[in-house]
Parts: structure tokens; C-alpha cells; sequence
């Protein structure tokens, strides 16, 4: 079979590879629509995750059954399947603390384009089909519903780390698709002031869509004194870390927070041996400003409830798909945009 592969660091291209083969408890999936990420782009460009040699990329896919195993119960050849980004040993002992995303290690429910080849083939393999597998619901746009394989779980979850309660200020740090993500979560989650930081036009515009009740621009001055100058000098009670890096986000992040506030993080942190928390502002570490950081869940339950809000159009994810390829010759092409990043970028979709 054909896929758009890692061939070392900094080097990627098509290659001829065996196909799969399907266990008794997996599933054989060709995909229908995919989608390249900023950490494909960290994988190869970067070397974020070592080198790698003729891993087929790709982790954000929907698909079609094509083979299950003798043991699968619930899908079957020709289903249409959201396939998340992190799929986990359910059995692991990690999962059954709550870790799944951790399953058999640190980080290693992230398989797809990671320890195996990922979405970017003509077919690709899916550990324990019943548990990481969802349906694709009747009358949800395909592309739309890429967007459930990382970019919506992902900015959910920093929601959910920060713990986002009704009536809260919150400022959401980074609106890239996972930040806007994050600020539809936010919304949904009950926030009252719902900031977000960034100053690409079509994401303000956006994030402003999903919720955001003001967007700030680092451009207009510090971002802390612009939340102080907004809250009275209190801060705010939560802050959903979506970009920025080790050195300098933390900081903003605990400067910007209330005392009992919480900092949920799920920014890929890939330079710097260090992360920087300001001591003073920090209460000396006796603040109570809480920081959660993770890897988001993989799973069936929490992407068929995922899948639920496209359903009945509490989220509509589809919007920040600004560029449409139809083809898989187009992959390359796909992925060297989220290299580049032209300004009117948000994601992009491939439709096969
Ligand atoms: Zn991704």
C-alpha cells in the first residue's frame, strides 16, 4: 500500500509499504478524510519524538471499516469511524488508574505516527477497534468531523484540566485550532468573561464566534496587565494554556491567575530543559494556583459524546477548516501548509 511517510528528519514523501495485518481484537480502517497537524510538523521538522525512518505521518482521521477482528463486536467492514488521535491499552494498568493516554508509558497512547504508522496511508491499523473506534453519527460532515480526532478532545481538555466552572473568568492563551477549541469548550463549560489571547484577524474572529467575549493582542501591550487592568487587579480563575512556550507562557499564565485559580495546559512544550513558575506570584508556593497539564484521552465513550455536540450543533469545528484539498495526491501539500503557515491558515482537510 501507498503512504505519505517520515523518511528521516526533515524529509517526507510517499513509499510502498505491506499493509497492516488485523488482530483478533483490531480494526483495518482506509481513511475518507484526514487532516496534518502541527505536531506532524513537530515530528518531522523538529525531531520532537527522535528520528524515524519510513513511518507513514498522520494521527486526525475518519475513515471506513475495511477488516475487524474475530473478536470485535461493534463495527463491522463498510462503518464509518472518527478515529482519535490517542488510542489506548484499555487493559494497561495505566488505564485503569484514569492514565489511558498513558497506556504502557508515559505519552504512549499516542501510537498512530508515533510508535506506528499512522492515518496517512491507504489503510492504517487501530488497536482494540470496540474501545478506540466511534461511530460516525448520521448527518455530521466528515471534514468537520476530523477536527474530533485531536483538535477538539485536545482544546476540550485543557478545559477540562482547568476546571471550568459557571459564572468563571477565564483567558484562554493561544488561538490556533486547538485555543479556539478550547474557547468553544470554555463557552459551553459556563464561563462568564471569556478572553483569548492571539492576533491572527480570521482566529480573533473566530474565537470571538465560539465564545470569546474579548480577544487580546500581545501587540496592545502585556497580556497580564491587560487582564489585571479587566478584572479590578484580581485576575482570573482559570487559564487553558493552547500555545505559546516554556519560558514565558507559565508565567503569564500564574501572574494572570486568582489564588485557587487553575492553569490547564495542553501545549506542546518542545524546546527549553525547563518550565519558569514566578515564585512571588506564585504565593511563594502557597497560592493554590494549581497546574493540570496533559496529554488528552483517547477512547469510544469520550468521542461518541464528543461526536453527540457536532451532532446537535453545539460546536461546529468545521469552520476552522480554511483550506479543502480533495485527493490524497494532495497530502504534501496539506502538510507543508501547516509548515509554512500562511496567514489566512487555520487547518486544513484532505478529502479522499
Ligand atoms: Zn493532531
Amino acid at each position: 500500500m501507498k503512504g505519505f511517510a517520515m523518511l528521516g528528519i526533515g524529509k517526507v514523501g510517499w513509499i510502498e509499504k505491506e499493509a497492516p495485518a488485523c488482530g483478533p481484537l483490531d480494526a483495518l480502517v482506509k481513511p475518507l478524510a484526514v487532516s496534518p497537524c502541527t505536531s506532524d510538523i513537530h515530528t518531522v521538522w523538529e525531531g520532537a519524538i527522535g528520528d524515524r525512518h519510513d513511518m507513514i505521518l498522520g494521527h486526525e482521521a475518519v475513515g471506513e471499516v475495511v477488516e475487524v477482528g474475530a473478536l470485535v463486536k461493534d463495527f463491522k467492514p463498510g462503518d464509518k469511524v472518527i478515529v482519535p488521535a490517542i488510542t489506548p491499552d484499555w487493559g494497561s494498568l495505566e488505564a485503569q488508574a484514569g492514565y489511558s493516554m498513558h497506556s504502557g508509558g508515559m505519552l504512549a497512547g499516542w501510537k498512530f505516527s508515533n510508535f506506528k504508522d499512522g492515518v496517512f496511508g491507504e489503510l492504517f491499523h487501530v488497536n482494540e477497534a470496540d474501545a478506540n473506534l466511534a461511530h460516525l453519527p448520521e448527518g455530521v460532515d466528515m471534514a468537520a468531523a476530523v477536527m474530533l480526532s485531536d483538535m477538539v478532545p485536545t482544546g476540550f481538555h485543557g478545559v477540562e484540566l482547568a476546571d471550568v466552572q459557571f459564572g468563571d473568568d477565564v483567558c484562554v492563551i493561544g488561538i490556533g485550532p486547538v485555543g479556539l477549541m478550547a474557547v468553544a469548550g470554555a463557552a459551553l463549560r459556563g464561563a462568564a468573561n471569556l478572553y483569548a489571547v492571539g492576533s491572527r484577524p480570521n482566529c480573533v474572529a473566530l474565537a470571538k464566534e465560539y465564545g470569546a467575549t474579548e480577544v487580546l493582542n500581545y501587540r496592545d501591550g502585556d497580556i497580564v496587565e491587560q487582564i489585571l487592568e479587566r478584572t479590578h487587579g484580581k485576575g482570573v480563575d482559570r487559564v487553558v494554556i493552547a500555545g505559546g512556550n516554556a519560558e514565558d507562557t507559565f508565567v503569564q499564565a500564574i501572574r494572570m491567575l486568582k489564588p485557587g485559580g487553575r492553569i490547564g495546559s495542553v501545549n506542546y512544550l518542545g524546546s527549553g530543559d525547563y518550565v519558569r513558575i514566578p515564585r512571588v506570584e506564585w504565593g511563594c508556593g502557597m497560592g493554590h494556583k494549581v497546574i493540570a497539564s496533559g496529554l488528552m484521552p483517547g477512547g469510544r465513550l469520550r468521542m461518541e459524546k464528543l461526536a453527540a455536540l457536532l451532532a446537535t450543533g453545539r460546536v461546529d469545528p468545521g469552520k476552522m477548516l480554511t483550506h479543502r484539498f480533495q485527493g490524497f495526491e494532495h497530502m504534501e501539500e496539506a502538510l507543508l501548509l501547516m509548515k509554512d503557515k500562511p496567514k489566512d491558515l487555520i487547518k486544513p482537510v484532505v478529502l479522499i
